[in-house]
């Protein structure tokens, strides 16, 4: 999943209008941005195989510090804790530990059954949503649409970069998944691995957006 992870972060903003588009990003993304670094330090293994599911080549042999249900509900509350010891905003705090939450549970709706529930068990879950293009399309090409019109509803431009910053985004965001689904498998994990880096620009670009928007109140 990736568009719709995004979704998640961009709809969060009804609910935490005072959280910026980058920290929500930051929480719904944030195991993605995590795992690229577990992949180059040899912590997490991935392998490439076309046609392991009709929607992605990568088979996840080993993910447990990203990806496994105890290790994300560690990372949610440590991230709830972070934004609220510096933002003392309860609400936030909370509203970015669900997020961080939402992504696994999200993963399980996609991924074959690869995800762990804990570091060293033997369980794995995923409801595989990936054995059909159709199928993963359909959950996740709403979920993203869901979350633009929110945040569009729930902010409003102050100049031309929060307008077309947005716009942008949103184009580019739905361009990378459509080369991520139509594109050909990846030549190598590093690639796979660096172009995860990459991520850390989306969040960058929330906070720009989030800065030339203002929040909207609706009556
Ligand atoms: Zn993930």
């Amino acid at each position: 999943m990736f568009i719709g992870h995004f979704g998640a972060g961009l709809a969060a903003k009804k609910v935490a209008s005072g959280v910026s588009l980058g920290t929500l990003f930051l929480a719904a993304q944030f195991l993605d941005l995590l795992w690229p670094t577990l992949l180059l330090l040899g912590v997490e293994r991935v392998r490439i195989v076309p046609g392991a599911t009709e929607v992605t080549p990568l088979v996840f042999t080993h993910y447990p510090v990203s990806h496994s249900l105890a290790a994300v509900a560690g990372w949610a509350l440590l991230t709830g804790l972070v934004y609220l010891l510096i933002r003392k905003d309860r609400r936030g705090a909370i509203v970015l530990a669900a997020l961080v939450i939402s992504h696994w549970l999200l993963d399980v709706i996609v991924h074959k059954p690869d995800l762990p529930l804990y570091p060293g068990g033997a369980a794995r879950v995923g409801l595989n949503a990936w054995s059909s293009l159709p199928l993963t399309l359909a959950i996740e090409v709403p979920l993203f649409a869901l979350g633009v019109w929110l945040y569009a509803r729930a902010t409003a431009p102050v100049d031309g970069i929060g307008k077309w910053g947005l716009a942008g985004l949103v184009v580019f965001l739905f361009a990378i998944y459509l080369g991520n689904l139509f594109g050909g498998p990846p030549p190598g994990v590093a690639v796979i691995a660096w172009a995860g880096q990459l991520q850390w620009l989306l969040v960058l670009w929330g906070y720009w957006i989030d800065r030339h928007r203002c929040a909207v109140i609706h009556t």
